[in-house]
Parts: structure tokens; C-alpha cells; sequence
């Protein structure tokens, strides 16, 4: 079922990385500076910083490379990296909001993503959410202020899809960027500009990386948008991704349609065998989502390791004994890398107060272990 297209966008990367002579990845440029021959060079450098070398908290040779290979895989003008999503994310929010403003969040979000909204309230910026992906829901929430939409399809934790060619149409008639994290989905598996999004956002530390070694995120879109984050966001904050992580990312880019076939097969079979587990209530995950059914496909080519279930548990102290009992999946943060991990919906017990997020919900990021060993895992601490 999985429809990404490995020689589109293979040899998109394997272009830019010299397909011809020469080593098959850059050399990672490890320099704080550069020097120019003239002085005037370097004035000149650093009225363009965003394009030529000048300093690394700017541009790198090594970012670069990273930055114009997922600009490709997204199908984007260009790309920021950044040292980690939470730096892509609040660099692109700086630069693009002012005190009056207001910041749509649409679907479930990132946590310390609205935990950000909160802070840029003390500086004069509003937010509201709108849980619901539906149109008419999106639309009541707009408001005459709001200058971004914010928006994650799949949404973290619950994987609820939302329309993000109907949510950008909302968005630009109301005046409004939209801005969709798409960290769930990476590139392969759905190229949101294409769709009418106007920047796409990733935290480069999930499947990006993929092997659970490095801290990174990224940007992309149109240039203008591009370069205004770079001078308003990026270089003022000074979250600068280190050239050892841009060269990791461009290896990791290179099996990233292999790995995510995996992912998605054996998260697929689990995903099937939880949902006819009599302890199993519920299965969060596009596929097993009867009203997403249409546009996941018409959407998405496909879903990843990453779903969650509910467990049919009386109790939070019970969803963490269950957790405990599993011996193959890590009790780890994160996601996306080669090895299984879990998680739970709440960092505390939420008690008998109503939440959106289940009480027994359990997260799975499913790695390369392979089914077997994985639902004799599962089976073992379910039982
Ligand atoms: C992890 C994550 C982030 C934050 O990325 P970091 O690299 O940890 O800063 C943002 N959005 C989503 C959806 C994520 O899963």
C-alpha cells in the first residue's frame, strides 16, 4: 500500500550531492568563519548573509547541502536547518509575528509547540486552538487578527488527518499563512506545499535522523518566506544546526524511503493485530480511522511507524504496569528511529477529569525488530 516513490526522490538528493564524479556525500565543513580575499568580499558577504559563507551561525557548506536536499524532497524554494525543531518552530513564529497578531493552532499539537504560543502571549501575541480538522470548525476560529495557521497532519498522538488543501484556501482568505509541521508525515509520505501550504516545518531528530543520534529541525518554502525567517528568526535567536548534524541527516536522507517502507509494513500488521486484541479499545492510526479513510488516501501515500492504542485499563497505575511489562520497546521520549519505543498519553495521572487524550493511551513507535519479535512483545505484556 506504501506509494513513495524512492527513485523521485532519490535521485532528487543523489543530483544535488554530485551524482556524477566525486564523493557520493560533502565533506562536513567544520569552520566557525571564512575568510575573503578582500575586504570588500566580506562586506559585500554580509549584506547577502543568508546565501554566502560568512559566519556558521549563518549558512555552512554541509547545511547547505542538507537544506537544499530536503528543499528538493519537499519540493520547496528553499530550506533553513536549524539545531532542533523547537528552534525551526520558534525562529519561523518570531519572524513572522508581531504584538496584535493571532496564531490559529489547528488538530493536536506538539506540546512545548503551544507551550511556546503561551510564552509569545507576554509579548502581545495570541493564540486560540481548534482541536477539530473540520472547515466549519477551522472557520468559526479565524479570526480578523490571525496571521498564522498553524497545523499538524497527521496531529501528534492521536494521527487525526486534516483537508490541508481546504485549510490553506481558509487561511489565505482570512489573510493567514499556513504553516503545517509535518515531522509525522517526513517529505516522503506528503508534500504539503504542493498542497497549498505556504512552510513546512520538521523536527529533524525523528525520521529525518532516523537512528536516534542527533538534535535537528529545518523549514521550508518560497524564498521571500525563507529569507525573512533567516534575518528576523534564525540569526537572532542562534539556533545554527552544527555541520556534523547536517552531514548525519544527508547519510540518514539516503535510506530514509527504505527505512519508512519498513516502519510502515510492520506498524501497519501491529496496528492491525492491537485492534483485534480484546485488551485493546482503540487504534489511533490514519488507517484504522473510518472518517479519515478518504482524504489519508487521498492525501498521504502512506502512514509511518508512529501510532497509538488504548488500552482497556481501570486505571492510570494499570496503563503503566501493562507499559512496564514490555521488554522490547524502550520507555524512551522521541521517535523515529531504528528501535521500538513507548510512550504514554499523559505525564501524570489525569484521574477521573475529561480528556481528549485517553487515559490508557499508549504510544508505539514501531523500529526495524521486525513484527515477530514485536507482538510476542506486545501479546506477552497485554496479557
Ligand atoms: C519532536 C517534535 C518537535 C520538536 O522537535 P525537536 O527536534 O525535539 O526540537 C516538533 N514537532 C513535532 C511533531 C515533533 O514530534
Amino acid at each position: 500500500m506504501l506509494d513513495i516513490d524512492p527513485v523521485d526522490d532519490l535521485i532528487c538528493l543523489r543530483a544535488e550531492n554530485g551524482a556524477g564524479e566525486g564523493p557520493v556525500l560533502p565533506p562536513v565543513a567544520r569552520a566557525s568563519l571564512y575568510r575573503k580575499a578582500r575586504i570588500e568580499d566580506l562586506l559585500a558577504g554580509l549584506a547577502r548573509e543568508n546565501e554566502d559563507f560568512i559566519y556558521a551561525r549563518g549558512a555552512n557548506p554541509t547545511v547547505r547541502a542538507f537544506e537544499i536536499s530536503l528543499a528538493k524532497l519537499e519540493r520547496a524554494e528553499a530550506a533553513k536547518a536549524f539545531a532542533s525543531g523547537m528552534g525551526a518552530i520558534s525562529a519561523t513564529l518570531v519572524a513572522l509575528v508581531k504584538s496584535g497578531d493571532h496564531i490559529l493552532f489547528v488538530n493536536n499539537i506538539y506540546g512545548p509547540t503551544i507551550e511556546l504560543a503561551e510564552r509569545l502571549a507576554d509579548f502581545g501575541v495570541s493564540h486560540s486552538r481548534c482541536f477539530s480538522p473540520d472547515a466549519a470548525a477551522i472557520t468559526q476560529a479565524l479570526r480578523p487578527e490571525t496571521r498564522i495557521v498553524y497545523l499538524e497532519s497527521p496531529g501528534s498522538t492521536l494521527f487525526r488527518v486534516a483537508p490541508i488543501a481546504a485549510i490553506a484556501d481558509l487561511a489565505h482568505r482570512a489573510g493567514a499563512l499556513l504553516v503545517i509541521d509535518n515531522t509525522v508525515a517526513t517529505p516522503l509520505l506528503q508534500k504539503p506545499l504542493t498542497l497549498g501550504a505556504d512552510l513546512v516545518i520538521h523536527s529533524c531528530s525523528k525520521y529525518l535522523g532516523g537512528h536516534s543520534d542527533l538534535v535537528g529541525g529545518a523549514v521550508a518554502g518560497r524564498s521571500d518566506l525563507i529569507e525573512r525567517i533567516f534575518y528576523k528568526g534564525y540569526m537572532l535567536l542562534g539556533a545554527a544546526m552544527a555541520p556534523d548534524v547536517a552531514f548525519l541527516l544527508l547519510r540518514g536522507l539516503m535510506t530514509l524511503p527504505a527505512r519508512l517502507r519498513r516502519h510502515h509494513d510492520d506498524a501497519l500488521a501491529l496496528a492491525a493485530k492491537l485492534g483485534a486484541h480484546s485488551r485493546v479499545k482503540r487504534v489511533f492510526h490514519p488507517a484504522f480511522c473510518d472518517a479519515d479513510a478518504a482524504l489519508f488516501a487521498a492525501q498521504m501515500r502512506g502512514h509511518s511507524g508512529l501510532f497509538s492504542v488504548e488500552l482497556d485499563v481501570d486505571s492510570f497505575g494499570a496503563l503503566l504496569a501493562r507499559v512496564n511489562r514490555l521488554k522490547r520497546f524502550g520507555k524512551a521520549v522521541s521517535w523515529g528511529g531504528v528501535e521500538s519505543l513507548v510512550m504514554v498519553g499523559h505525564k501524570s495521572d489525569p484521574g477521573d477529569a475529561p480528556t481528549r487524550i485517553p487515559r490508557g493511551l499508549m504510544r508505539l513507535s514501531v523500529g526495524l525488530e521486525g513484527v515477530d519479535a514485536l507482538w510476542a512483545d506486545l501479546e506477552r505484556a497485554l496479557a
